[in-house]
């Protein structure tokens, strides 16, 4: 059957550039301290995308032995989504911008803090580098508002997402699950 062939060789084709962009996008720094390979879709990025680091007690060598966490294990206060630089960053709901300044080396050059008061909550974003609001602006939801990088983050490019109370400090951070609407992607 010369079609049957024709069809079997189109479709080889596909599943080789298919693994070949795949390959071409991954950061060669990312490392997954997390068994979860689910590839999530969100309102806040595009394209779907690893959970790289989850929230709460890590073997990650990157934080300072935590009171909360055996064998002298640090604490990650937010989730890092693993995803190629220059990914585009979107208001996954309405929100303003409350600061653009540093928060320490950890976050990268500009972090942003973003608020919601209605809904009760800030989000910090961490290793963004194209920012294209400005403090204080409002911003509506789907608004791609900065771009994923590697500012700050020898661990390569992706997005560190903490949810904290409102003018809250580290101590209030929690899983923000929920806030970023993480789903597979239907099939
Ligand atoms: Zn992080």
């Amino acid at each position: 059957m010369r079609l049957g062939r024709l069809l079997l060789a189109a479709l080889l084709g596909l599943v080789l550039v298919g693994s070949l962009t795949t390959a071409a996008h991954a950061d060669p720094r990312w490392v997954f301290y997390s068994k979860d390979k689910t590839h999530y879709q969100s309102p806040w990025f595009k394209g779907t995308h690893r959970i790289m680091l989850p929230f709460g007690c890590t073997k990650a060598p990157y934080y300072s032995p935590d009171p909360r966490c055996s064998a002298r294990r640090g604490f990650h206060h937010g989730i890092d989504v693993a995803m190629p630089c220059g990914t585009p960053l979107y208001a996954g709901r309405g929100l303003r911008v409350v600061s653009n300044a540093s928060l320490g080396p950890a976050y990268g050059a500009h972090p942003l803090r973003l608020r919601n008061r209605t809904l009760g909550w800030d989000l910090v974003i961490g290793h963004t580098r194209r920012v294209y609001v400005r403090e204080g602006q409002r911003v509506k939801r789907g608004t791609m508002f900065a771009r994923a990088s590697d500012s700050g983050a020898p661990d390569g490019c992706h997005l560190h997402f903490e949810q904290r109370a409102i003018g809250g400090g580290l101590s209030t951070a929690v899983w923000p699950r929920a806030l970023l609407r993480l789903t597979r992607p239907s099939r």
